[in-house]
Parts: C-alpha cells; sequence; structure tokens
C-alpha cells in the first residue's frame, strides 16, 4: 500500500522527469570531452575484436593448417576454406575468404583457432567503397598479419593468463 502511495506521488510529481533533467543539467555543465579521433583514440581492450587477420610464425610459414574449425565454428558461415596438401605432405589453405559484410565479430573463429592464425586485431576503422570490397581474401588477411604482427602478439601475450 505505501508503495503504491509512493509510485502516485512520485508520478504525480514527474519525478523521475526531475531526475533526468538534473542529470542532462550536470553534464550540461561539466567540462566537455571531445576526443580528435583519428589523431587521438581512446583506450582500447587487448581483447577488442575488430578487422581479421592471419598470422605467421617468425619464419614466415603460415600458422594456418587448414583444419576448418574457424569455418564450422562461425555462426554467421562468414568463412569459406578450400585446401590441398603440400609436397612435404603437411595441409594449406588454397582459398581462406571472409565476408566481413555477414561476420558479426563475435570471436568464435579466434576462440577456435588452434594454432592462433585466424585473429582480430584492434582494427575498426576499415571501410568499402564498392561491393566485395569487404570480402577480405587470403592475401589481404595474411597482409593485415603481416602488418600488425607486433600489436597483435603482444595482444595474445597479456590475455594469455586469462585463456
Ligand atoms: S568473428 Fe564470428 S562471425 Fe565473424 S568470422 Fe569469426 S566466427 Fe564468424
Ligand atoms: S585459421 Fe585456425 S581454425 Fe581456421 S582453418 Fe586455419 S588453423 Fe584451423
Amino acid at each position: 500500500m505505501i508503495n503504491k502511495i509512493r509510485e502516485l506521488f512520485s508520478s504525480f510529481m514527474l519525478l523521475e522527469l526531475v531526475k533526468g533533467m538534473a542529470l542532462t543539467g550536470r553534464y550540461f555543465f561539466a567540462r566537455k570531452i571531445t576526443v580528435q579521433f583519428p589523431e587521438e583514440r581512446t583506450p582500447m581492450s587487448p581483447r577488442f575484436r575488430g578487422l581479421h587477420a592471419l598470422r605467421r610464425y617468425p619464419n614466415g610459414e603460415e600458422r594456418c593448417i587448414a583444419c576448418k574449425l574457424c569455418e564450422a565454428v562461425c555462426p554467421a558461415l562468414a568463412i569459406t576454406i578450400e585446401s590441398e596438401q603440400r609436397e612435404d605432405n603437411t595441409r594449406r589453405t588454397t582459398r581462406y575468404d571472409i565476408d566481413l559484410t555477414k561476420c558479426i565479430f563475435c570471436g568464435f573463429c579466434e576462440e577456435s583457432c588452434p594454432v592462433d592464425s585466424i585473429v582480430e586485431t584492434r582494427i575498426f576503422d576499415y571501410h568499402g567503397e564498392k561491393r566485395g570490397d569487404l570480402l577480405y581474401t587470403k592475401p589481404m588477411l595474411l597482409a593485415v598479419g603481416d602488418k600488425y604482427e607486433a600489436q597483435i602478439a603482444a595482444d595474445r601475450a597479456t590475455d594469455a593468463k586469462y585463456r
């Protein structure tokens, strides 16, 4: 009963509205924080899930062993892999595509990979200008991995103790 009276009083006096206006007023006069993107960036977690990359080992050999776990686990069916056996009897992909227009950046591909090959980087400011630009092929993914390997490796090392 007391609660009902309190609710009635609160709605009659528009208390929620007043609280909302007070909050707006507090931030209206607070110091403004403007980040001058892209020159300035806000702090980012090492677990950020942005643009994908395929990694190599330090000797240049690609990590991916074409097990297709990432393709199987992807809930958006965004990954397409084809593979063949090489002359040294190892298996490698001949095609590794990620359709970023389908990807929901869940990180399952990264989690499923047994060799830390497919990863998601901190890159979020990429774009496509025409149809197909966001279909990332194996050479494109390897190029991202090559370019950002230092950052990728540092982020994996930071997160290693929690995995
Ligand atoms: S992040 Fe998720 S949706 Fe995107 S490719 Fe990986 S598994 Fe698929
Ligand atoms: S990226 Fe990893 S999970 Fe996907 S096929 Fe290659 S080794 Fe397997």
